[in-house]
């Protein structure tokens, strides 16, 4: 791997401050060609375990430091990972797939949250209330919540951790990550840089792992750990839920989406083609926030489904590392079979494909950009997260038609509509179940604004001034002065 500072592609597991090689390890291959990019230490429930114990350990010397002391810290780790943005986002290419330029890109925006919450660590602030008697002073605390717990996916290998580590440690807070298997090595390289950073040992540590359950077990049942904040599947998200019911931890859960993009007949047609190609192909369209069924207004369907067939169509597919390429490979074999067993079905009920010519004959974990016209309810992917280049284009006559449309899911994470009627966009805005609402952009991810999900895309905010509260208790102190 050709990197500027070949130090940044770690092996072993990061625990409590020591890169440690466990005798069990595991390959990490490239999405794109199959190949070995390196073998990585393989933890278990002892080297869980011991993360938790040193977690806690760290915890009241990170806690008592100053706001401004963890704020600079965290300040220069986001300003390392800028440093090598370069060399993270190859580390990232290689295990994941995206394009170089989008994997770059990710590290920025995960990079824009750590700056984001070192900021946000010197303003956590708390109430003085007046009391309810007059000898009553109330005053309101936040205090870091302990030990965490992070699982997160192989989708954004970096900004997932970002988004959960940087919150955590500026409250005081300290951290045990367990990244997914496919993508540890962006993992190990961030918390690599922590530590340049001046990140104490214990306060951040990193366990990956080929068996996850073993290590999540350990994670949901420790007494020690205090809360988890969990990204991936809602059916695994469920799990973990149920895991930590028996020591009532705090959690966070960004579970799945079934993301409806919605065009109304008044719309600018081009800029909500452009919109939809961006939310529905960002990351070969494996991310929660993907437009996952497009609505559109019948009046302007048939304008609409050929500038998005054409836009579709002039997507270059291929290696992350290869120049241009704007759509790289799926994340594994099982990624490609399950789009492929929704495609079946969507030809089955009437569904008219169109897959772009560009790509075509590459094989592997490729899948080849395709506009589903004529979608209905009636297939699976109206109820199921793609997960891939696949854009079901659905027709509607009226605005109360799409909206039970659009929340006809149990999920509830991003969703977006372009239109122009201001009285129409304030209606829709609010009669939408989610937890994100996109309005004439595809575009909605930024560190200054709350992400998160209602129903079954779960709960709690990451970004933004709330996503500090995640990491903290609030405590209420009422005080007698004995007047
Ligand atoms: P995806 O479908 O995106 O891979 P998953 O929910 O399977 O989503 O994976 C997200 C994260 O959850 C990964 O880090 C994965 O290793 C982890 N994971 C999967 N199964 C379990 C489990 N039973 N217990 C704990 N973590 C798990």
């Amino acid at each position: 791997m050709n990197l500027k500072r070949q130090d940044l592609l770690r092996t072993s597991a990061f625990i409590a401050g020591e890169w440690i090689k466990t005798p069990k390890t595991f390959k990490v291959t490239n999405p794109s060609t199959g190949e070995v990019v390196a073998e990585v230490s393989d933890c278990g429930e002892d080297e869980t375990r011991k993360a938790v114990e040193r977690a806690s350990e760290a915890l009241s010397g990170w806690s008592s430091r100053t706001a401004k002391e963890r704020s600079d810290i965290l300040r220069r780790w986001y300003e390392l990972i800028m440093d090598y943005q370069d060399d993270l986002g190859l580390i990232l290419t290689l295990e994941q797939g995206k394009p170089l330029e989008e994997a770059k890109g990710e590290i920025a925006y995960g990079a824009s949250f750590i700056e984001w919450f070192s900021e946000e660590a010197r303003r956590i602030y708390g109430d003085t209330i007046p009391g309810h008697q007059s000898d009553k002073r109330i005053i309101t605390l936040r205090q870091p919540i302990g030990v965490c717990a992070a699982i997160t996916p192989w989708n954004f290998p970096n900004a997932m951790i970002a988004r959960k580590a940087g919150p955590a440690l500026a409250a005081g807070c300290t951290m045990v990550v367990k990244p997914a298997e496919s993508t540890p090595l962006s993992a190990l390289a961030m918390a690599y840089l922590a530590e340049e950073a001046g990140v104490p040992p214990g306060v951040l540590s990193i366990l990956p792992a080929s068996e996850p359950a073993k290590v999540g077990r350990v994670l949901t049942s420790h007494p020690l750990v205090r809360k988890l904040s969990f990204t991936g599947s809602t059916a695994v998200g469920k799990e973990l839920m149920r895991q930590s019911a028996e020591t009532v931890k705090k959690l966070s859960l960004e579970l799945g989406g079934n993301a409806p993009f919605i065009v109304f007949e008044d719309a600018d047609i081009d800029q909500a083609v452009e919109g939809a190609i961006a939310s529905k192909y960002r990351n070969s369209g494996q991310t929660c926030v993907c437009a996952n069924r497009i609505f559109v207004q019948s009046k302007i369907a048939g304008e609409f489904t050929e500038k998005l067939i054409e836009a579709t169509n002039s997507l270059k597919v291929g290696d992350g590392l290869q120049q241009g390429v704007e759509i790289g490979p799926l994340i594994n074999q099982e990624a490609v079979d399950s789009i492929n067993e929704l495609m079946r079905d969507a030809e089955s009920k009437g569904g008219t494909i169109y897959q772009s010519p560009e790509g075509k004959g590459l094989s592997g974990n490729f899948y080849v950009p395709t506009v589903i016209k004529n979608a209905t309810t009636e297939m699976k992917l109206h109820g199921e997260e793609i997960f891939g280049p696949v854009s079901p284009v659905y027709q509607f006559e009226t605005e109360e038609e799409v909206i039970e449309l659009a929340n006809d899911t149990p999920y509830g994470l991003a969703c977006y509509f372009y239109g122009s009627d201001h009285a129409q966009i304030w209606r829709v805005a609010e009669g939408l179940e989610y937890g994100i609402v996109g309005v004439n952009t595809g575009l909605i991810s930024t560190p200054v604004a709350p992400f998160g999900g209602v129903k079954e895309s779960g709960f709690g905010r990451e970004g933004s001034r709330y996503g500090i509260e995640e990491y903290t208790e609030l405590k209420y102190i009422c005080w007698d002065i004995g007047e």
